[in-house]
């Protein structure tokens, strides 16, 4: 573990200053320590001198600041990866059989096996909100186009016929 203390934080709503600091709290620092956009609204940063300068000098616009440290990623139980098993269609015996797994860096915490635990939820709850879950009882989906206006992703999916939800991308 490597303790880092983050500060989480929230901006008034609308404020356009926050835009700029969040540019210049992610340009301040190297790659390992750059900040997690979660939303418009809301960063989290690590406690260095620069980003705590940074929240002081944009105090009118902040709203909230608090204290939080990295957990073990629950998503991959901390070794910042991932096994991604996917299937084929044998057309021979009508069966989806499953191809080898392939290792990937965990998209939750980004392979790095520790996250914060507002990114962590928030990462959660963007997953669960994009991909179908429902088991797709009706086994049929509806096929969405390259960068269809109001989709859930640029990229070309399959999405569930029973909740709407991405099934498939590509
Ligand atoms: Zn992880
Ligand atoms: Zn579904």
């Amino acid at each position: 573990m490597t303790n880092t203390t983050n500060l989480i934080v929230e901006f008034k709503p609308g404020s356009i200053v926050s835009n700029l600091l969040m540019f210049l709290a992610c340009a301040g620092e190297s790659n390992s320590r750059k900040c997690t956009e979660l939303k418009n609204d809301v960063l989290v940063m690590p406690k260095t001198q620069i980003f705590q300068k940074l929240v002081h000098q944009k105090a009118d616009t902040i709203k909230s600041v608090t204290e939080s440290k990295l957990i073990t990623c629950t998503a991959c139980s901390g070794t910042g990866k991932y096994d991604c098993v996917a299937k084929m269609y044998n057309g021979d015996t009508g069966k989806y059989d499953p191809l080898p797994a392939v290792r990937m860096d965990c998209q939750v915490c980004k392979g790095v096996g520790e996250v914060d635990p507002v990114v962590l939820t928030a990462r959660a709850e963007a997953f669960e909100a994009f991909w179908c879950s429902c088991g797709n009882p009706s086994q049929s989906s509806s096929y969405v186009d390259d960068n269809t206006p109001d989709a859930a992703c640029s990229k070309h999916h399959y999405t569930c016929n029973d909740c709407g939800k991405v099934t498939q991308t590509g």
